[in-house]
């Protein structure tokens, strides 16, 4: 079968390999049917994530269709459409029984396919411990619909619920990429009376106001007044940051208010500075990232009832044999491209 391998920093390359088989009781093979590209793949491809092993398929955002099972497998049988979590995790450890899954002490718990085993921008995907790595797409929802599901909208919906949101908070969202753009919406299902996106892309804000005209949106440049002009307390009861760039960590604190919660999603290239003296009396709360991906069936359902949608999100489709292409158009951002889908 055809894989997207990573080679080496610098290089990912179409590959014949062999299909893969079951290798423990609790495993599930699926037929991938649709795959995208994420943000992780392109850290990978610059090396920036050293756990990353070479010669692994990558990609770790995928729906398909269950091929076999392994004997212990209970919760999903072959011919079953399923999204795959983005995580790998045991269920039985003490991580996983809190739900704090990313966790999870098992050899191969947290972010293990298309970074340390093989992933899911190939024809098929082996997933361990299928009873908890696979979720049922209800008949009524689509692959393309539930595609998102497993990673990025795993992503804002836990940055959502770890966020504790007031129907009368001024909530921030830093960051209007695919992940900030789930986040927006699993955090209008919490019905804040105000949120405020801000990214330093015009074209993305744009798209913001043309789906969600409810939002504000806004530039760095002056976002801390904006902010304070448009809260009660004088800047944001929560913060989401979702950009990760090299200011917006800064940006996000500083546009909390005192007391003000700031949920920090983002995965940066670098260490970041707490300037304690400068934060010294607005006593902030912080939580910091690694998604717990583990509700993705209540997600499923959200998307079934109509209150979840991140099919606008996917801007683009390719088929597996045009990946290279895809990549590059992912990674120049060309086009309006938001998420890249590739047909298995
Ligand atoms: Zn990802
Ligand atoms: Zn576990």
């Amino acid at each position: 079968m055809l894989a997207y391998t990573y080679l080496e920093k610098g290089r990912f390359e179409l590959r014949e390999k062999p299909r893969p088989v079951l290798l423990e009781d609790r495993d599930a093979i699926v037929k991938v049917t649709l795959a995208s590209i994420c943000t992780s793949d392109l850290h990978i491809k610059h090396g920036s994530v050293p756990r990353a092993v070479p010669g692994i398929t990558v990609g770790h955002e995928m729906v398909g269709v269950v091929e076999e099972v392994g004997p212990a497998v209970r919760t999903v049988r072959p011919g079953d459409r399923v999204t795959v979590n983005v995580e790998t995790f045991c269920g039985e450890c003490f991580f996983c029984k809190n739900g704090w899954v990313n966790n999870c002490t098992d050899p191969n718990g947290g972010w293990a396919l298309g970074c340390r085993i093989d992933g899911g921008q190939a024809e098929y995907v082996r997933v361990p411990y299928a009873d908890q790595g696979l979720d049922r797409i209800p008949d009524e929802v689509s692959d393309l619909q539930a595609l998102l599901v497993g990673d990025v909208l795993a992503t804002g919906y836990w940055a959502a619920q770890i966020s504790n949101i007031r129907p009368e908070d001024t909530v921030l969202i830093l960051g209007a990429g695919p992940t900030g753009l789930c986040t927006l919406q699993c955090v209008r299902l919490c019905s804040p009376r105000r949120i405020i996106v801000c990214d330093r892309d015009e074209e993305r804000l744009a798209f913001v106001r043309r789906h969600y005209p409810e939002v504000l949106t806004a530039g760095p440049q002056g976002l801390t007044d904006f902010v304070r002009a448009h809260s009660e307390h004088g800047g944001a009861d929560v913060v989401l940051e979702v950009a990760g760039s090299d200011s917006s960590f800064r940006m996000a604190w500083e546009a909390a208010r005192p007391n003000g919660l700031v949920t920090v999603v983002a995965l940066y290239d670098g260490p970041q500075t707490l300037p304690l003296p400068e934060m010294y009396g607005k006593n902030l709360t912080f939580k910091t990232g690694g998604v717990d991906g583990c509700r993705c069936a209540e997600t499923l359902q959200l998307i079934r009832e109509g209150k979840l949608d991140t099919t606008p999100l996917i801007t683009h489709t390719f088929p597996l044999e045009k990946i290279e292409e895809a990549y590059r158009l992912f990674e120049e951002r060309r086009d309006g491209v938001i998420k890249v889908a590739i047909r298995c």
